[in-house]
């Protein structure tokens, strides 16, 4: 008769549980018994495992647990995106980061020693924090800090370079004064040379205060932009009005190519801006006589208002720096034509404010900034 050996091995079991003899199992059932212990015991270690998967997972930061044998017995995906080949589980420091200074650090904190430290690892900078935990594991954790070093560093930047154009105005009216002070200002003829001077000097500092004030409140949403359907003729027309007097001066032609009916979403405070840092900068880098040229073209969706000029153009070197704070092609030159530096900066954060984008191409046929806008069909409410 067909008997089922599961059916008896329990019998035997249960004979054997009771106090009988040994049961004597079929190698089938005795796998099968080794399989379900197996099972249990990895559901055992899951259901352990998972609130320090879960709190692993809640962590923003790269973070893994290291294990007393050196090697990472749990990561987050952000730490396992670290690892070569997205993986990190089984590694050691060494092999996940192949940074000696970072291995030896995990070396120490599995002895005991808490340890902080600052590295480069795939071209980003990380503030590692390796806390020893209760049973000889390491907690590992890696804060991604590249944008914040790299914001650290503009400030820097910005205050020095800040400092330093101050300083220029300001020494030349220090010396003026003191020319004067000295005796010239009983010459008439030298008496107006350095008064001149301070003058002058006196404007390049408040044009460099309303500027960087100008930068500050846009930077901080302290420029209150207000969206709305704004006629691009007439804020051309506004702005090519405004540099007029500096064109007619270098007998640049200024010339307005916009369609009237034309509306971009756009802050017409913003806007006027923009066209005019645009314009002026195609007037005072570009030789007397030539020519400078608002236009505005629709392309899906969108109008694209262009400032274009017939001037020396910008090497492309430079291109890729033009809208950073304080750059110029030839400071000297740039200084001389009453520029601070920080017309091309404004103008890319007014156009971002208002949700646009900016460009510019360059050659020898001149120079095309160019502002991307969402058009609007008309002026709304
Ligand atoms: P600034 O306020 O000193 O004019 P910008 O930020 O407006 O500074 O411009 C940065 C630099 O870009 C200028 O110093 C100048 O060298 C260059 N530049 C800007 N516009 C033009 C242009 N239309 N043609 C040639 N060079 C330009």
């Amino acid at each position: 008769m067909f008997r089922d050996p599961v059916a008896v091995a329990v019998r035997a079991l249960e004979v054997e549980l009771a106090g009988g003899a040994r049961a004597d199992l079929e190698p089938s059932v005795e796998t099968l018994g080794a399989l379900l212990l197996e099972r249990e015991a990895r559901l055992r270690a899951l259901e352990r495992e998972q609130p320090e998967r879960e709190l692993l997972a809640a962590i923003p930061d790269a973070a893994g647990l290291l294990a007393r044998d050196g090697r990472i017995r749990a990561a987050n995906t952000a730490l396992e995106r670290l690892g070569p080949g997205g993986r990190a589980i089984g590694l050691t420091v060494l092999e996940l980061t192949r940074s000696a200074e970072l291995a030896e650090a995990a070396r120490r904190a599995l002895e005991g020693t808490a340890k902080r430290l600052e590295l480069d690892l795939a071209r980003r900078t990380w503030q590692v924090h390796l806390a020893p935990l209760v049973r000889g594991e390491v907690l590992v954790l890696l804060r991604d800090v590249t944008d914040t070093r790299m914001v650290e560093a503009t400030r820097r930047d910005f205050v020095a370079n800040a400092s330093h154009e101050l300083r220029t105005p300001v020494t030349a009216i220090a010396g003026a004064a003191e020319t004067l002070l000295a005796g010239a200002i009983d010459d008439p003829a030298q008496a107006r040379v350095f008064v001149d001077i301070v003058a002058r000097n006196a404007e390049r500092l408040a044009q460099l205060t309303r500027d960087l004030l100008d930068l500050s409140r846009i930077e901080s949403r302290q420029w209150p932009i207000h969206l709305e359907a704004v006629d691009v003729s007439a804020v051309a027309a506004k702005a090519l009005d405004a540099c007029a007097e500096a064109a007619r001066r270098k007998r640049t032609e200024l010339r307005c190519e916009v369609a009237p009916g034309l509306h971009v979403r756009a802050d017409p405070r913003a806007l006027e801006q923009v066209l005019v840092n645009l314009i002026d900068n195609a007037v005072k880098y570009t030789p007397e006589g030539s020519h400078a040229t608002v236009s505005a073209d629709v392309e899906d969706g969108a109008v694209t208002v262009a400032v274009q000029d017939d001037g020396p153009g910008i090497d492309r070197r430079h291109i890729q720096r033009i809208f950073e704070r304080f750059y110029r092609v030839d400071p000297g030159r740039a200084r001389g034509a009453g520029g601070t530096g920080l017309g091309l900066a404004i103008v890319k954060h007014l156009v971002q404010a208002q949700g646009g984008e900016v460009g510019v191409e360059s050659g020898r046929a001149g120079t095309r900034f160019w502002v991307r806008l969402a058009r609007v069909e008309a002026a709304g409410p």
